[in-house]
């Protein structure tokens, strides 16, 4: 068997450490592992053009600077002026380049970054400058908005005035899930205190459409162009609007996104969420075993259990896939019979052939698959293909059917989509003009698979606020 590194994973100072760069960029006068910024130039240039790139052969030839310096004064002064602090372990793995292989992660860069940053500006401009409103309302809106019921568990907590210093490093008191849900609700939150016509409103939204890309999980050439503009733009008009405020080395860090992207995909497939997660139950784990002699074995074993447990598949009942578990988990079911089975089999033969034999036919309060759970609901909604217009289409689940070893089934009633409000960046819906009966589609045939749930602002208009970018349609 041969293997090699494609990237190496984790925040800005561990991948710093792993690649042998300086920890803190604060210590180093080249602040980013991807080019040659300093801080002045992050002020100034928004491309990565406008920088010049680390290479392999740069990369060496300044560690042999480094580690030929004849004395400890002049081999600091590298250190610093370089940004580096010695050769990285991993150039021992075949045709592995420090200069390219550690990408960004856009969890830490985004949630745990750029986000918290850019939005302490903006509510400071808000309640300190034009008292627009108080941070108690905020509070008070942000904890009585009422989440749909995939977002409640990410529900944003409170913020302190504290979070808010300039000095403040606590990311608004947020961690990063709470942080995602918090850009989505914000705009319809904060629309019925301010005018989304300012420059300090369009910042914020053009850094919520960034993510959205940043976010996809699908994303086009032609997008990953635009991108590249928009990253730009933003920077101008975050500089521009926010003059107090230096670009910070991890704002700088997006100019390398839309490349990056281009050289190991969509970010969102490597980023940091899932493995803090892992970690988080570790940590638990740790403290329920009170075993410490061998941390790492004594995790790794029980973890080895618990994994080897889920997969077996004791009742014989339905695949057990090795990802997912169980990819499909029935929620509370009743299986239907008389007039309701005849009128579900006749809703399902409209869209979909289904055999004449004797099959059973559920109706499910939930339904979870592949780890996402599904709920009937007005407000629950998923995205079932796309307008004549290219605007996302969605449909208000009704009904979900589970059909006995064939699939699950939703009913949904099919939502207008107005248009994209960019300010929100949000999908206007509407009740459709003309009333439809259900579409009846599968879990497989959705473009993707997230549930979405709509809000309404002071006008009494519903937005479904998007986490990622969903035009591009392959
Ligand atoms: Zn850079």
């Amino acid at each position: 068997m041969r293997g090699a590194i494609l990237a190496f994973l984790a925040d800005t100072p561990a991948s710093n450490v792993g690649a042998g760069f300086k920890e803190s960029v604060g210590g180093a006068r080249k602040k980013c592992r991807h080019c040659d910024a300093t801080y002045e130039t992050m002020q100034e240039c928004f491309s990565e053009e406008d920088f010049t790139l680390r290479c392999k052969q740069d990369h060496e030839e300044q560690l042999k600077r480094l580690e030929k310096a004849p004395n400890k004064f002049l081999r600091e002064y590298y250190s610093k002026l370089f940004g580096i602090n010695e050769r990285s372990h991993l150039e021992e793995a075949p045709f592995f380049d420090v200069c390219e292989q550690f990408p960004q992660d856009i969890m830490h860069v985004f949630l745990e970054g750029v986000l918290a940053y850019k939005l302490k500006y903006l509510l400071r401009h808000y309640i300190e400058e034009e008292s627009t409103f108080s941070l108690q309302d905020l509070n008070q809106e942000i904890q009585t908005f009422s989440y749909g019921y995939s977002h409640i568990k990410d529900k944003p907590c409170i913020i302190k005035a504290t979070d808010l210093d300039r000095q403040s490093s606590s990311n608004l008191g947020q961690g990063a899930a709470n942080m995602w849900l918090l850009a989505q609700v914000l705009p319809i939150i904060l629309r019925k205190f301010v005018t989304t016509d300012s420059h300090h409103w369009e910042c914020f939204s053009s850094l919520l459409e960034i993510m959205g890309i940043a976010f996809s999980t699908r994303i086009s050439l032609e997008t990953i162009v635009y991108l590249k503009s928009a990253i730009k733009n933003h920077l101008l008009l975050f500089k521009n609007t926010f003059p107090d405020a230096p670009i910070i080395p991890k704002q700088h860090f997006l100019v390398h996104i839309p490349s990056q992207i281009l050289k190991f995909g969509p970010l969102i497939r490597s980023w940091c969420m899932r493995f803090e997660g892992k970690h988080a139950y570790f940590k638990d784990l740790a403290k329920k075993i009170k075993n410490f002699n061998n941390i790492p074995y004594s995790l790794a074993q029980k973890d080895q259990k618990v994994v080897c447990a889920e997969h077996m598949n004791v009742d014989g009942k339905g695949e057990v896939s090795l990802l997912f578990g169980r990819e499909i988990a029935l929620g509370k079911n009743k299986s239907l019979s008389g007039g309701d089975l005849e009128a579900a089999k006749a809703s399902i033969a409209r869209f979909f052939p289904i055999t004449d034999g004797p099959a059973e036919i559920r109706l499910c309060n939930s339904i979870t698959i592949n780890g996402t759970r599904y709920c009937p609901g007005i407000n629950n909604l998923v995205q079932i293909g796309y307008t004549a217009n290219g605007l996302p289409e969605f449909a208000s689940l009704v009904k979900i059917w589970y059909v006995s070893d064939a699939s699950a089934f939703f009913a949904s009633k099919v939502m207008e989509s107005v248009r994209f409000v960019e300010e929100l960046n949000a999908i206007e819906i509407d009740e459709p003009s003309l009333p439809e009966g259900l579409q009846v589609s599968r879990p497989s045939d959705l473009p993707f698979h997230q549930v979405h749930h709509s809000y309404s602002s002071e006008l009494k208009k519903k937005y479904i606020p998007l986490r990622q970018y969903i035009f591009d349609t392959d």
